[in-house]
Formats: structure tokens, sequence, C-alpha cells
């Protein structure tokens, strides 16, 4: 048995059914909605769907009662079911439908159009919602307000991070108006660190997927995967494996809250559309054993695959991607583990358009902050000594943006350039007599120097004007080592990098309390204003998020066939030249997140210059003014009038 739901009316694509649309007007009384679905995704769904289409009117025109009749009695049925819905579905296959267009009560479950009591009298008439509403009216300003109210009532950061999920689950427009108005409020919750914590519980606090899953049981079969998926025009993936989510290692299937968090600040910061952008969670096993024995894990229940499988699988879901969405369709890997990030980023660059976020952008953003930051300590990039402690993806990443920016400004060649820059790792000062023993990405950083264990050690040898911790071990930047970076340096650099805040290198507190108050001081996760010998200092936020959105964005809209390291350099300029000298006068390096939308635009426009520049991009003709035609294509979350 079919019945349409009243009101509703149908429209596949290019395909649209007058026809439903008035029967349904007419015909108020028709019996209960079934909701149902039709995967009409350009696989013979069309056909499919007019064919059912074409045998339901005649059904319905042959007389409707026929519709509420059932051919056969069901002794089981426990309660009467006077819809026939049940007894339809249990001894006989149906059709899945959806209504692409919607109307009354399912346009109220529709996120992408609902606005709740935002809808005007005459919308509720024309698409059937009178009566589903209580009788108020209000603004989304106003639904905005009570939102807000309603968040800052929880305690509990995870409880928020629940609520913003179910509102983007509800209304993505409202969803979107809040992230981009509340970003500073707003950031810590859909991202780091509450978004640690968020795929930390994710096997219990799952309700409706979010993205894809492509686990190993879709080998064979991931084109097929992509085409399920309800949109056709992606334009950014990001996609994780969950092996290093942030600094809390390896959370398997869970991962898939960071490519969901990642996506909507690509939208709320970088204004990219919600529609074009797709989260994806490669599950290859976890070797977590606490999720291996959850009950509530929602990932395949194995040890990660490795080598030739694993490698097969990723294979697979590049070509299938480039196969799908063509060759501007931007790929950013997101917290893999470092073992396969730096090799995935080397494979696939010079054939898809990649940008891994931990590597690339983390640089970007720490580059960025380090230019401004000379704004206060003066000198050239070249006159300073860095040391990291971690020499992962982040810390190598970043080492590499700032010897290649070096070798930039200074002609000198970039294995010149590397000599300025040291990494410890959790085997101490990285030295040549390391070498043999060296991962691959480290080698580069192997320069002359006694071995020396500890970070203390390598501080008082080395001499830092910047120290940056990427290591993900929290509380390293012990006070002695702050006190040290301030005995021989009137503005200690320090970026305490890791995140979430418990992986932090140190407070912010602790950063200006043991440097008296002079350190320039940047973090990964945010933390508070801190007073220090009667003055206040903001702490910067080196974050991803500055940069990501604004990089993605620009590519997209230059049409960008390839990542080039000139488009980092491009991107972190953009950033450095928008701390404002009243930014500079409150100790920040970065410019407030509140115009980040703005920020964006400015990197967005500097990265697609630099695409053009380098004729890496396809948008012809190239437009005259970047930032404005940037600004014009960001997403805005504002209503649409309903006609
Ligand atoms: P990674 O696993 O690639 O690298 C970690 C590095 O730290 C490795 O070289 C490891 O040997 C080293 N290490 C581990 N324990 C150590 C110890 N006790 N002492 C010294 N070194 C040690 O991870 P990653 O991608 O480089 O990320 C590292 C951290 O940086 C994470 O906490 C991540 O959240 C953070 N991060 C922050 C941002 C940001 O925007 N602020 C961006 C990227 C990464």
């Amino acid at each position: 048995m079919i019945s349409l739901k009243a009101g509703s009316f149908l429209q596949n694509n290019s395909t649209s059914f007058s026809g439903i649309s008035s029967f349904s007007h007419s015909q108020r009384k028709v019996s209960a909605p079934v909701v149902v679905a039709l995967n009409s995704n350009g696989r013979g769904g069309e056909r499919k769907f007019k064919a059912l289409m074409e045998s339901t009117l005649k059904e319905i025109r042959e007389g409707a009662s026929a519709l509420d009749m059932d051919p056969k009695p069901n002794p089981g049925a426990g309660v009467e079911d006077v819809y026939g819905e049940d007894r339809a579905t249990e001894d006989q296959p149906v059709t899945p439908w959806t209504t692409s267009v919607a109307s009354g009560y399912s346009l109220l479950r529709d996120p992408h159009h609902n606005k709740g009591l935002a809808f005007t009298d005459k919308e509720r008439d024309a698409h059937y919602v009178r009566g589903l509403l209580p009788p108020a009216v209000v603004t989304q300003e106003l639904q905005e307000k009570k939102l807000m109210h309603n968040l800052r009532q929880y305690q509990v950061p995870l409880q928020r991070y629940m609520a913003l999920m179910d509102l983007q689950e509800r209304n993505q427009r409202l969803f979107y108006k809040l992230l981009i108005d509340n970003v500073e409020e707003l950031l810590p919750v859909v991202y780091t660190p509450t978004v640690g914590e968020a795929c930390q519980k994710y096997g219990s606090i799952f309700r409706r997927p979010q993205g894809l899953y492509i686990s190993l049981k879709e080998k064979g079969k991931i084109l097929e995967v992509l085409k399920n998926w309800p949109e056709k025009k992606i334009q950014v993936i990001v996609v994780t494996d969950g092996e290093r989510i942030l600094g809390l290692g390896d959370l398997g299937c869970q991962g898939m809250g960071i490519p969901v968090g990642k996506l909507a600040l690509y939208t709320a910061l970088g204004g990219v559309r919600p529609s074009s952008c797709l989260p994806v969670t490669i599950d290859v096993g976890t070797n977590n054993e606490e999720l291996l024995k959850d009950e509530f894990y929602i990932g395949i229940r194995q040890k990660r695959a490795t080598g030739q499988e694993y490698s097969e699988l990723l294979h697979e879901f590049m070509c299938a991607v480039k196969q799908n969405y063509g060759e501007k369709v931007l790929i950013q890997f997101e917290d893999f583990a470092n073992h396969n990030a730096f090799e995935l980023l080397a494979k696939y660059r010079a054939s898809h358009l990649v940008f891994n976020d931990d590597i690339q952008g983390t640089a970007s953003v720490v580059l960025a902050g380090v230019v401004a930051a000379l704004k206060l300590v003066g000198g050239t990039l070249a006159e300073h000594t860095f040391l990291f402690l971690g020499a992962g993806e982040a810390g190598t990443g970043i080492a590499e943006l700032i010897a290649l920016e070096m070798s930039k400004q200074t002609k000198a060649p970039i294995e010149e350039t590397r000599k300025k820059i040291w990494l410890v790792d959790s085997k101490g000062l990285i030295v040549s007599s390391r070498m043999e023993s060296l991962q691959h990405f480290k080698k580069p950083w192997a320069h002359e120097h006694e071995p020396l264990k500890t970070l203390l050690d390598a501080v008082k040898a080395i001499k830092p004007t910047v120290l940056i911790g990427s290591s993900g071990v929290g509380k390293t930047f012990t006070k002695e080592v702050v006190e040290a970076m301030a005995s021989f340096n009137e503005r200690p650099v320090i970026f305490a990098l890791s995140n979430p805040t418990s992986q932090s290198e140190c407070t912010a507190e602790q950063a200006y309390t043991w440097s008296k108050g002079r350190a320039i001081f940047a973090s990964g996760s945010p933390f508070d204003p801190v007073e220090c010998n009667g003055k206040v200092f903001v702490p910067g936020q080196a974050n991803n998020a500055y940069i990501f959105p604004g990089f993605g964005l620009g590519l997209v809209i230059s049409g960008a066939i390839r990542v080039h390291d000139d488009m980092l350099l491009a991107a972190s300029e953009a950033l450095a030249g928008q701390v404002t000298e009243d930014n500079f006068d409150k100790g920040l390096i970065y410019p407030p997140f509140c115009n980040i939308r703005k920020i964006s635009a400015e990197i967005a426009a500097n990265v697609a210059s630099k695409a053009y520049e380098l004729g890496l991009a396809t948008r012809l003709p190239r437009p005259a003014n970047l930032v404005k035609y940037a600004e014009s294509c960001m997403y805005s979350p504002v209503y649409r009038n309903y006609r």
C-alpha cells in the first residue's frame, strides 16, 4: 500500500510531477503519510522513479480507496494496523521513496529548508505547515538569541556539542548562523577541545550518520558508496582514518567527529557551501583495545590493516573520488598517523588536489604567527633560531615551511636555512649521530651537535628565540624551560600547539607568569586572557582554523587543480597581514576570530592569486578583484524566502 503525504509534491532533479501535487492538495484526508525514500542517484533511479510514479498515479486515479484496502489479513499483527503500513512492508518488498521538494511535515524535518518558527504566515499556508507549528512567527535573530541562551545553560561542554549537532540536523541555516555570529564562543565546542571528547564518546552519542563511512567491507565498492551520498557536487572532502585524533591517539571509526567538525568550519569560517562538503572516515580497524572491547563501538572490530591492504583501500578511495567528482575536488587529509600522513601526501600531491592540514595547514598558521611576532621582537626570519618539541607532522611541517620562507627571503638554499631550526623528539635532540635510526621526515633536521636528552638541555644549548611545542604531550614547557627562554630573550616567542587543552605544553598563565609577562604566547587550544603584573594579556590561538577554510575557498574559487607550497606561503602572508596595531598592543599575533570571514576572504584571494600565477587555476577569466569575488562566493546562512 502506498499513501501520499498530504500537501507534498514530488520532484526528482529535472523531473517534476505536478499531478501528484494537485492530487495531494485536493485529497487532504488521504491516509497516514508513508515517508519513503527512492534512491534516485543517477543510476537508473530516474527511470525507476518515473515508472513508479506513473503506476502510482494510475493507482490513485483508479480510486484512492484502493489504497486503504489490505489484500491479505495478517493474523500475526497484535494491534490492528489501521493504516496498513506494517503489513504491507512485512510480506512484500516495498519501494523506498523520497520527496525532494519538501513541504508540510517533511519540510519541518528537512534540515536544509526548515526554518522552525521563522516560517511566515504566508509560507505556512503555501507549504502546508499551518497548524504544525505554534502560532508565533519569530525572526532568525530571535531564534539565535534563544538558542544561545539555551546553550549557555549547559555546564558540560559535551552537552553543548550535542545540542549544536542536534541543531545542525534540525535547521542547518540556523546552525551556521549561530556558528558565524558567535564564532569565538562556539569554536571550542564544534572544534578542539570539545570535539576531542565527542570523538572519544562518539559510539554513545552517535545519532545520525553525518558523513560517509568507508571500511574494509566496502573494498571494491567505494565508487558505489560515494554515489550513495545525496549531494552530487562535492568541492571539499575531509577524510581521516582516525589513527591520530588530535593528541588523543587512535579512535578508529569514532574519528568521524573531526571531518564533520572541520567541514562545519569550512562553511562557517570559509563560506564553502555545506552541500558541497563531504566528511569521510576510512575504517581499517583500530589498535585501541578499549574501543575494541567497547560494546558501543561503531567501527569494525579488528586491528588496523596496514601495508598493502591499507594502501589498496586508500588508493581505491582516491581514484573513486577523482572519478566521481573530477579533478578539482579538494581532499583534505586529517589526523592520519604520521607514518601514513607523509606518505599519502607525497604519493597523491602530483595527481590530486590534496592538502594535509596537520602538516601544511599548521605550518601556514604558525608561520603567519611567527611573521607577525617579528614585528614585536624585531629581526628577520633568518635572524631567529627555532626549537621544536615534537618532530611529527606538525613539527616538521612547520619547520619546513619556515625554512622555505627563509630561503625565499635570503635566496640561500633550503639546506642552509634548515640549519636555523632544531627539533627534539621523544629520544632527545635530533642530531646527525642519530641519522641511521631516524624516520625519513626527520632526517633533514639532523644537524651536527652532541646528543642531548632533554628539552631543557636543548633550550640551554641551542638558545632558541622561538620555542614551538608540537609533541602532543602536555605540561612539557616546565617552569625551568620557560625561565631559561626568558633568561636569554627579551621577548621569548612561545607556541604551545598541542591539542586538546589537557595536552598543551603549558598554559597561557604559566607562560606569562614564568616569563614575567615578557613572553609572546600562542596556543593550539584556547586560553582565557591572563592578568600578569597589572597588565592583561590576550593569548593568541595558533589554530589551523585560521587557515584551512580560507585556503580551501581560494582553491575552490580559482578551480585549482593542485596545491603548491607557494600557496601555503601566500596564505601565511595574508593572515599575518590581518594583524592590526591594536592587536599587537594586546600581545596578539593573530587577528581576533570574530573577523574570520573577512580574514578567510583575504586568504582565499591570496591563495587564488597564487594559483593563477602558477598556472594551476582553471576558472577563467581570472576575476579582477579576488577579495570581492571570494566574498561574493561565500555561503550565507540567512533564511531564504519561499514562494
Ligand atoms: P605526530 O604524532 O605526528 O607527532 C608527535 C611528535 O612528538 C613525534 O615526533 C613524537 O616523536 C614526538 N613526541 C612524542 N612524545 C614526546 C615527548 N615526550 N617528548 C618529545 N617529543 C615527543 O603528531 P602531530 O600531528 O605533529 O601533532 C602533535 C600535536 O600538535 C597534537 O597534540 C596536535 O593536536 C597538535 N596540533 C596542533 C595544531 C594547531 O593548530 N594548533 C595543528 C596540528 C597539530
